[in-house]
């Protein structure tokens, strides 16, 4: 699957704009996180991790949406994580990275 060079400067979970940010990530196990309120995705900046950007982003994609679906509310950590993680390991293959800035 051809990846887009460059990773975009927003993506658009439900519509609402999320800015993507890449640096360092204090949690050594942790590729990404999702700030729902702040609207901001920031994935690592670790060279180890950069084979997985893209997955990473579509995972913390995954986060945003069901922070605005209210659907982080009703799940644990735990439970948001597994749900996420099945979801991304099970349809990031169907994902075409070049629509990931898509609005819809
Ligand atoms: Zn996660």
């Amino acid at each position: 699957m051809p990846k887009k060079a460059s990773l975009p400067e927003y993506v658009y979970p439900c519509g609402k704009k999320f800015k993507v940010t890449v640096g360092p990530i204090k949690c050594e196990n942790t590729y990404g996180e999702t700030y729902g309120i702040e609207k901001v995705i920031k994935l690592s900046n670790s060279k180890d991790k950069s084979e997985y950007t893209w997955q990473t982003l579509y995972h913390e994609y995954l986060h945003a949406i069901l922070h605005c679906t209210g659907m982080s509310q009703l799940l644990s950590e735990e439970q948001e994580e597994a749900l996420v993680v099945a979801i991304e390991e099970n349809t990031f293959h169907l994902v075409d990275c070049n629509k990931m800035a898509d609005k819809s």
